[in-house]
């Protein structure tokens, strides 16, 4: 089968999130199954663009709205991803240093977009299956299916997987004149609430849609920022897929930023080593266990309740423990956590800003990593935490309730807690702190750990099944 993903994100070329690495890593677990899958994602200036050779594969130009532009899909010529990767370049519009963020983000996704289907319906041969993640390229389905310059491409099946419902990329009605000649029999296609919302338009166009885990996909339909019913009506072509880890990537024997480098059976050494170093980097205790936080600060990863928690397991548990926090995000939050580091230095430190270094590095040297989150679509720092033998403390929801088993059932593995309260997380941090006591069970529940397979031989399995049911 030939599979062509389209996204906003792929790891290593440009990554905010776990859309990034889920991009970066399936098709190459499709390709060894025997498939061709490739990558269409916007050309930014990043490092990796110059750093890699490229070549031109095609030159078009179409209109969005009243603006002709014109577009250059370049084509990485080594295929050191294990993947064909092709850019979509429109220069002033897609080829910046960051992915999001910008005031005219619909018109460079929308664009982004319309490039991808004029180019497609140009291809001689038509892929099997297009698939498409999160609102940035949510209406492609609708475009192939109802866009009149583009009717070639409507017998061709689409999946749209969902990895943050949140964002659904709403417009309004001004903005319609941007999508190619459509039908206006199929408005309805396009609307959710009064507006134009990509995410819903992909949800009811596409043939299959996937969440990143199944109970994300059970929490949608009571709590999805305004599409419950419609995550409800479409039930019937929605399933939930987990996300798998790139384990040639996430791998403490081999990672390429770590410098002690350990497997189970020396896992306690490494971790030392790795622990040490951190340590002495952000002026922490090695003696006492070290929980960390890697993540975007919002409300999603409940991180705003984080400067309260610290104070609260400081003030009630004592100082038996050392915290650390990498992220960025909502400016209250990172300036909360920045002040706290004058008060609690010596066992609490942050890091505000986007790391990757770093962020191995803390899952390596780490005892426990913090997940309390409101929302988790799947996630994917628990994983890897568990790779690197690093203890999950996680709220019971979305992926996390489907990957971390609390040390209080049979066979479990880490810290779980129900609410994304203060209380809550505190208690389980005292749970977790008390775990690093016991040195015994500690050392059953990382080699526990790190025997778990996350990695995407089995989800790629899923995605392959689901193609099938489309052909
Ligand atoms: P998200 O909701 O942000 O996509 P995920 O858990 O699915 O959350 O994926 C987060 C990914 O981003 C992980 O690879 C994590 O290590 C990485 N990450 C998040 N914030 C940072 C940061 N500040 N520095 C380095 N890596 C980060």
């Amino acid at each position: 089968m030939e599979i062509i993903h389209v996204s906003a994100e792929c790891y290593p070329v440009a990554k905010a999130g776990g859309l990034g690495d889920v991009v970066g890593a399936l098709p190459r677990y499709q390709n060894e199954a025997g498939h061709v899958a490739k990558v269409v994602m916007p050309m930014y200036r990043t490092k990796y663009l110059y750093n890699n050779q490229w070549e031109v594969v095609h030159k078009g130009g179409a209109n969005l709205g009243f603006w002709w532009f014109e577009y250059t899909v370049i084509k990485e010529a080594t295929n050191k991803q294990g993947y064909d990767l092709y850019l979509v370049d429109i220069g002033g519009l897609l080829d910046r240093e960051k992915i999001y963020g910008y005031e005219d983000d619909t018109e460079r996704f929308m664009a982004f977009q319309i490039a991808f289907v004029d180019w497609l319906s140009h291809w001689q041969h038509k892929p099997d299956i297009v698939h498409v993640h999160d609102h940035h390229t949510a209406m492609i389905p609708f475009m192939m299916q109802h866009c009149l310059n583009y009717g070639v491409l409507s017998g061709i099946p689409t999946v749209l997987t969902i990895h943050n419902a949140q964002y659904q990329g709403a417009m309004g009605w001004d903005k319609s004149i941007y999508i190619p000649a459509w039908d206006s029999w199929k408005r309805g296609m396009l609307e959710w609430n009064n507006m134009i919302n990509p995410l819903a338009c992909g949800i009811k166009c596409a043939n299959k849609v996937t969440t990143v885990s199944w109970s994300y996909l059970q929490e949608l339909k009571y709590m999805s920022n305004g599409l419950e019913s419609l995550f409800e009506y479409e039930k019937g072509k929605c399933s939930g897929i987990l996300n798998g880890i790139d384990t040639e990537v996430w791998d403490p024997s081999k990672d390429t930023y770590l410098q002690n480098h350990y497997k189970i059976t020396d896992a306690a050494k490494g971790k030392a080593a790795n622990k040490k170093l951190l340590c002495e980097t952000f002026g922490l205790d090695p003696e006492k266990p070290l929980i960390v936080f890697i993540g975007r600060l919002v409300g999603e990863k409940a991180a705003d309740l984080l400067p309260q928690v610290i104070g609260d397991s400081f003030y009630h548990i004592g100082r038996r423990m050392n915290f650390l926090i990498l992220g960025s995000g909502e400016p209250e939050v990172e300036g909360q956590l920045e002040v706290m580091k004058s008060v609690s230095a010596g066992d609490y430190s942050v890091y505000i800003g986007y790391n990757e270094g770093l962020s191995h590095l803390m899952y390596a040297g780490a005892d426990f990593l913090l997940m309390p989150s409101r929302v988790e679509p799947c996630g994917l720092n628990q994983m890897y935490s568990m790779r690197y033998g690093t203890v999950p403390v996680v709220r019971k929801t979305g992926g996390l309730k489907d990957t971390v088993i609390d040390i209080g059932e049979e066979g479990g593995y880490g810290v779980t807690h129900i609410n994304a309260s203060v209380g809550d997380i505190t208690h389980a941090i005292y749970r977790s702190v008390e775990l690093f006591g016991d040195k015994k069970k500690f050392r059953e529940v990382r080699k526990t750990m790190m025997k778990l397979d996350f990695s995407w031989l089995s989800s790629a399995k899923h995605y392959l099944d689901l193609y099938k049911t489309l052909k």
